[in-house]
């Protein structure tokens, strides 16, 4: 964990966040900033920088599967969502600690800006 990280210091419970969910590797919390009626992040507890750098495939299936859960149980399956997992400096990553990004509660346009 790095202290200077926030979604470190999230995923250890360092900064006090309320959770939609959690497993034994991975959290999930509302996003700051909400871009639709649902958005969540999901983020691995260890310290990540981006998906260009996550090797544990099992990890990134568990963060998959944790928002697909999530989205199932706010009751957006049928209606739809969506996953975006911003990457680097083009992706429009903003903050260097893998996160996905699940979004759900309104029409989402395409493609993105
Ligand atoms: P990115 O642009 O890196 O894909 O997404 C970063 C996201 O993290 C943004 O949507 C931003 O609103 C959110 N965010 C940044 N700092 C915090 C924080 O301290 N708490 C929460 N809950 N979300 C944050
Ligand atoms: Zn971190």
């Amino acid at each position: 964990m790095s202290n200077d990280c926030i979604f470190c210091r999230i995923g250890s419970g360092d900064i006090n966040t309320a959770l939609v969910a959690e497993s034994g590797r991975a959290v999930a919390f509302r996003d700051i900033s909400p871009q639709a009626p649902l958005h969540v992040l999901v983020i691995p507890r260890d310290h990540i920088d981006s998906l260009a750098s996550a090797e544990d495939e099992s990890l990134l299936g568990e963060m998959l599967g944790m928002a697909a859960r999530i989205a199932r149980d706010e009751g957006y399956s049928a209606s739809g969502y969506r996953v975006v997992i911003n990457t680097g400096a083009d992706g429009g990553q903003s903050v260097p600690h893998l996160h996905l990004h699940l979004l759900a509660g309104r029409h989402l346009s395409w493609p993105p800006g």
